[in-house]
């Protein structure tokens, strides 16, 4: 857990943010995006979740949302992004380590640069 004074995580720079002029549901309406890791949902929470995941898959910048929540786990502990949660998260990272090895967004960035 970060105290105080820690210094805030910084974003892995080879994967920047994508950028978008389209309204971001994940912006005009946070609150459906909450998600604690470990997180036992209630049936209204799920339907949140559901609806937040909805919206992912609907938004324009999803699959580099995707690729930068992924490289930028420290920044990403909870919360929907691109309509994964934190575990899910988590087993893509494992299945991105073992296919390209411990720099897997070096190789994701130099597949996307060739
Ligand atoms: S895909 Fe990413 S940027 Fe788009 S609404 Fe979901 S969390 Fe926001």
């Amino acid at each position: 857990m970060r105290t105080a004074n820690a210094p805030a995580p910084e974003a892995d720079p080879r994967i920047p943010f994508p950028h978008t002029n389209s309204p971001l549901a994940c912006r005009t309406n946070p609150a459906l995006f909450v998600h604690e890791h470990g997180q036992t949902s209630s049936k209204e929470d799920r339907d949140r979740i559901e609806r937040a995941r909805t919206a992912c898959r609907g938004c324009p910048i999803a699959a580099d949302c995707l690729k930068w929540a992924l490289a930028n786990p420290s920044l990403t502990p909870t919360g929907v992004w691109a309509a994964t949660i934190s575990r899910e998260r988590t087993g893509l990272r494992r299945r991105l380590q073992q296919r390209h090895g411990p720099d897997w967004v070096g190789v994701v960035v130099q597949a996307d640069v060739a």
